[in-house]
């Protein structure tokens, strides 16, 4: 489908993303920025390296290292980010906040590299580079429940907008016979597993507890998504944090007029995009719908006379930003016709000379066939109203 490419030149587990991938990627990220914005997150943007300094803050030198990509410039450590959290935690100190300002929701596409060894890497599903949809949430105690339930409500509308219905949902709780083993108070805990149960249970959502399963910092749920050949893929996170808070001293202002500790949560709804995007092309087995298909339309010609008519239609399309193609090799209709289908093309446009008679256009549907001939006027109309699926 030429949609990436990766090369021992580059270095394995780093993703070319070619001009086709390239607008799916596009699509996806524009739709979810949007979502996104509706749905009172604020996008942000951050660097791609940063001091060791802030990575030593935030524990990542000492427990993470082997998994960064560390470098040295006027005798001072370096890190590439291999996550986006410290960044989102610097953009909540830059000012004082107090409760008013909460909640704060930070959302970015986040590239980050991780080192993993070469025998694990595997086409996009493991890479060293990628993009995280990332999420970090800071609140109150009290804005807890409110804040999971609608993370929860936003996953799956996104979710079941890229076609993904079924899912897999485990909570991971603290082994209740070890609390040493975990940062934050026994309070902390309490809230945030109970947040994250009832809101499971509100919504009517079955799940696995996974008790002893959570990492030191907190609770998690992650869910699953299951694809149509009934695989299921890890996907969206929702994690909480004690710990990070802690070590870069984040607070607000309550309305007590001290100086609290805010709830901070992690979230990713796709998880790495690179892996994610793997997962979509095989759950609609290379037929991506209408909306995702990086060329929607592919114009055939029935002979070169007619190349001439194909080309304007292909620039009324194109003035519609829809995404179109012209065929204009020598082969004969039936040819085209069927590399179009290969191509998993959702629609196509036969021109020829009953249409250009009719000033209309041939419609053919991918894996149906013809469906009718229209103006080119209704075609876009179709296709825009998603009356063409
Ligand atoms: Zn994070």
């Amino acid at each position: 489908m030429d949609l990436f490419s990766i090369n021992e030149e580059v270095g394995t587990g780093l993703v070319l993303w070619h001009p086709k991938g390239t607008i799916v990627r596009r699509i996806i990220r524009d739709y979810w920025e949007e979502e996104h914005l509706k749905n009172g997150y604020q996008l942000v943007c951050t660097p791609h390296i940063a001091r060791g300094e802030l990575w030593r803050v935030s524990g990542h030198l000492d427990y993470y290292q082997q998994a960064m990509y560390l470098f040295e410039k006027d005798k001072e450590p370096y890190v590439v980010k291999p996550m986006n959290c410290p960044f989102h935690i610097q953009i909540y100190k830059s000012r004082p906040r107090t409760y008013k300002d909460l909640p704060i929701r930070y959302a970015e596409w986040g590239t980050v590299y991780r080192y993993e060894r070469s025998g694990t890497l595997h086409g996009l599903m493991r890479v060293r580079g990628f993009t995280q949809d990332d999420a970090h949430i800071f609140c109150t105690a009290e804005q807890v429940d409110d804040e999971i339930l609608k993370i929860l409500d936003f996953t799956e509308h996104i979710l079941q907008k890229l076609g993904f219905h079924k899912y897999n949902v485990y909570l991971s709780t603290r082994d209740p016979k070890q609390p040493e083993k975990y940062m934050g108070s026994e309070e902390d805990w309490k809230l945030a597993q109970k947040a994250l149960a009832e809101a499971l249970e509100r919504k009517g959502i079955a799940y696995h507890r996974m008790p002893g399963e959570a990492v030191f910092y907190g609770p998690k749920i992650d869910i699953y998504i299951v694809d149509t050949s009934s695989r299921e893929w890890q996907c969206s996170t929702i994690q909480f944090d004690f710990n990070l808070p802690k070590r870069f001293n984040i607070t607000y202002t309550g309305p007590d007029g001290k100086e609290h500790e805010p709830i901070m949560i992690h979230r990713a709804l796709l998880g790495a995009i690179e892996r994610f995007f793997a997962i979509l092309i095989e759950h609609y087995k290379g037929k991506l719908p209408v909306w995702l298909a990086p060329t929607q339309v592919k114009i055939l010609p029935i002979s070169d006379k007619y190349t001439p008519y194909a080309r304007k239609v292909h620039e009324k399309l194109q003035a519609h930003r829809i995404r179109s193609e012209v065929d204009s090799d020598s082969f004969t209709i039936s040819h085209k016709i069927r590399e179009a289908e290969i191509q998993k093309i959702p629609f196509m446009i036969i021109c020829g000379k009953r249409e250009i008679k009719l000033k209309k256009v041939s419609v053919r549907k991918q894996g149906i066939g013809n469906i009718g001939i229209v103006t080119i006027k209704e075609f876009i109309r179709n296709i825009k109203s998603e009356r063409y699926r």
